[in-house]
Parts: C-alpha cells; structure tokens; sequence
C-alpha cells in the first residue's frame, strides 16, 4: 500500500520512476548518459543486487532527499561536478565511507571521505585554422587576448563546467586576475552564450565561431560517431589540451557517495567499490569517452587514445568547491552569463 502511495506521488510530480524497495539500492542520479545502462545491468549480474534509479536534475534531487530527511529511500547519490557534489557534502547528507578497496583502487586526490570520483573529464579547446591560429588559442588565459574579438564561444557562464573552471582559475591566479580573464573574454564573444557543449563544436566547425572551451567527451564522442554530419564537424576543427606549459588542462568528475540515511548501507559500500573496478571503470571510457580513475585500467576507445596523453591540472577535484561561488560572483560582475 505504501509503495504504491509513493509511485503515484512520484508520477504525480512528473517523475516516472520505480518503487523504491527495500534490500534493494536505490540510487538518485543527475548522469543522463544512454551508455551508464550496462553500468547499472553489470552491478545486478554480479551481485543479484536489484536497482531502482531516479533520474532528475541536480537541484531537485538534492531539494528531496533534504525533504525526505531520515525517511529517504536514497541510497546513493550520483553526480556530475566537483562543486556539486561539495554542495552536497555542505548539506551533510552523506555518511562516509570506509574501503579497503576504495582507498587502494582510487588515487587520494580523486576521492573525499564522504565522496569518490569515478570517472574524469577535461575542458578542453576546439578552434577553427580557418579563423584562428592555432599559437592563439593554447590556454584558457589566450582566450581573453583582444586579438580574439568576436571570436570565442561557450555554453552559459552559469553552467558548473564553466563555474569550476573559473575555479581553478581563482586557485591558480586569483580573483583579480580571474575578473580580468572573464571580461576579456566575455569581450571576445562570437555570441551570446547559449546551447551545450556540443554546439559549440559544431558551431566552431561552421565557422560561427573561431575558437570554444568544451568538454573532452563531447569531442571523442563525436570522433566515434559514424555519422557523416559528425565526421565533417570533427575534421573541420583543431583540438587543443590547454595550458599544457603551465598548470595542466582542467579536469572534472564524475562521483558518487553514500547518503547518510541510506536503508541499504551494505549494498551501496558493495556498488561504489563495483564503480572502481575494472569492468565499471571501462564503462566510463568505452561508454561516455571518459577517463578512468581507478590504477591500471587499461582501455580501448579509439578517440580517447588518438588524443593521446596530457598534463592534467593537479589541484584536487575537492578544493574547486571553495572557490565556486567566489567564481560566479565574478562571472555576474563580467557579465558571463
Ligand atoms: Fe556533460
């Protein structure tokens, strides 16, 4: 009877998710990528373990298992963002997790006491040679060089993949300097900031752009794509790893962590160290052209290995939090919207 009250009230908020049972695990996710599905699928074969998911926005899954309170179903908590997922931390409701097999498969700057990283990605750029030099276009700081006018493109400033890279930027350069940069490049705009990373390429490719800051998936997704429109985008733009003279090329994550009211303790421990085993952490790069975080996983995806090696930014992950909204402060102020 309870169950089903709470299916009709999910449906009813617009929510078409399963019933959330007990000795089962139930996880809230804001990932949305198509490929996590044989994720999920692995974790019940090998563990017989059942998984009910709810999928929604970051914000309105935080907002409910805060409504939930001790009552929550939620077991598990999957997000994009190292600023999400400090957000979270903030909001106490994770409970730690102690793992041997955590703490030997996942480096200590990729995981936290209450959170581990189980996949990164880097934010990377893509240029136009038709309308830029490549010389032009190296770091993230290039981008606000006047010489650039009308030429640069991003997704909105307000989005967490722009927010924790003026993040970074702020841990390696300041907030002054950091204001300067964003003014410089909102200055730069080709256009007002709209769509997702993935226009942004194809944008840049059309020569509406010369030059954009994108997630490194989004590019290797299109590397793989057999779609001919695709392929034209790919071949028309350059990539670039930024900053690799100085501090490294940004990178993200995506995490997990136990919730602190989680009913299904033993099963979560069990899948967050199924995350960071080998055949979990393939998904990640085979399926959504992410890297790996666990040691010595080897992986097979053409496009992540025709990129080849960079030097990624060692600031960890964690410490983005602190500078997050110090860096959304300065983008209102820059009118990086
Ligand atoms: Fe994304």
């Amino acid at each position: 009877m309870k169950k089903v009250v709470l299916a009709t009230l999910l449906s009813t908020l617009g929510l078409s998710a399963p019933v959330l049972a007990q000795g089962e695990l139930n996880i809230y996710s804001s990932r949305h990528y198509q490929t996590d599905e044989a994720l999920y699928a692995g974790f019940t074969e090998q563990t017989g373990i059942k998984i009910n998911r709810i999928e929604a926005k970051e914000d309105e899954l935080l907002e409910r298992i805060r409504n939930e309170g001790a009552n929550s179903p939620a077991d598990i908590l999957i997000t994009v963002d190292a600023s999400r997922l400090a957000k979270a931390e903030e909001m106490g409701i994770f409970e730690p997790v102690k793992s041997a097999v955590l703490e030997e498969r996942i480096p200590a700057h990729l995981r936290d006491d209450n959170w581990i990283a189980f996949s990164t990605r880097a934010r990377v750029i893509v240029y136009n040679p038709d309308m830029v030099q490549g010389e032009q276009v190296q770091t993230y700081e290039s981008l606000a060089d006047p010489a650039l006018k009308g030429k640069v493109c991003t997704r909105s400033g307000s989005h967490p993949y722009n927010l924790s890279l003026g993040a970074a930027m702020i841990k390696h350069h300041g907030a002054e300097k950091t204001e300067e940069w964003a003014r410089g490049l909102v200055n730069n705009f080709a256009r007002t900031p709209k769509g997702g990373d993935t226009d942004q390429i194809r944008s840049v490719a059309a020569g509406e752009c010369g030059v954009a800051i994108v997630n490194s998936y989004y590019f290797a997704r299109l590397m793989n794509s057999d779609r001919a429109q695709d392929q034209e985008a790919v071949n028309a733009v350059r990539f670039v790893w930024p900053n690799q003279a100085s501090w490294g090329t940004h990178i993200n994550i995506s995490g997990a962590g136990m919730l602190k009211h989680a009913p299904n303790k033993e099963a979560a421990v069990k899948f967050l160290e199924y995350l960071s085993s080998d055949d979990a952490q393939r998904y990640f790069a085979d399926g959504n052209n992410e890297w790996p975080t666990a040691k010595n996983v080897t992986v097979n995806n053409p496009a992540l290995e025709k990129l080849g090696p960079f030097k990624a930014d060692e600031l960890p992950v964690g410490e983005l939090a602190d500078t997050v909204a110090e860096a959304q402060r300065i983008y209102d102020r820059a009118g990086y919207r």
